[in-house]
């Protein structure tokens, strides 16, 4: 099962990915977690994506998917995958595409957890991040709206949207996600 977890900063992608991982056993594959871990450990790599991720900016398409690209080859993607924060351009779906495409796999569902601003917001002023503060929150909201929003749109094209109500507790969240999943796959 090849899934893709959307939703804005603080929807509560990765308290679900970790229930997927639970339930299929499949990897959670967050971009920003592999892009701090780059910086983190100073690869140059890492060097690279810092100022971007200081300035809440999205790192450039050709860096984020060799990223992602080099991770779905691991052994460990071969039963699937949960992708989190990405792809969040257009041109990131068509790498994502492409690749999948070369090792005969495709996305199953793209998983969008909606919940409303306000809740948003609330939960992300409590998580406290280093990169969490008003103008890298606004920055990042603007690149949503103008770069991610046509990503989602480009998936309900296809057909491969679910979206699934965000609010309620982790569990009854979770369940929305289990029932949007195709079954059998
Ligand atoms: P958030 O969901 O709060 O933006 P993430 O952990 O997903 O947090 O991402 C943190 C940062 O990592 C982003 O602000 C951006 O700089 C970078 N990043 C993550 N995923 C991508 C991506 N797919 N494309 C470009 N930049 C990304």
């Amino acid at each position: 099962m090849n899934i893709i977890l959307f939703g804005q900063p603080g929807a509560g992608k990765g308290t679900q990915a970790k229930n997927l991982w639970k339930k299929f056993g499949i990897p959670h594959i967050a971009t920003g977690d592999l892009l701090r871990e780059a910086m983190n450990e100073g690869t140059s790599l890492g060097q690279e994506v810092a100022p971007y991720l200081e300035a809440g900016r999205l790192v450039p398409d050709a860096l984020v998917s060799g990223l992602v690209m080099e991770r779905l080859n691991s052994e460990d993607c071969h039963a699937g995958f949960i992708l989190d924060g990405y792809p969040r351009t257009l041109p990131q779906v068509e790498a994502l595409e492409t690749a999948l495409k070369e090792k005969g796999k495709k996305v199953d569902k793209v998983v969008f957890i909606e919940v409303p601003l306000e809740i948003l917001l609330q939960r992300v002023e409590s998580r406290g991040r280093a990169d969490d503060n008003l103008e890298t929150v606004k920055r990042r909201r603007i690149d949503y709206k103008n770069l991610t929003e046509p990503v989602k749109k480009d998936y309900a094209t296809r057909n491969l949207l679910a979206t699934v109500d965000g609010l309620g507790t982790t569990e009854e969240v979770f369940g929305r996600i289990l029932a949007s999943l195709p079954q059998n796959s």
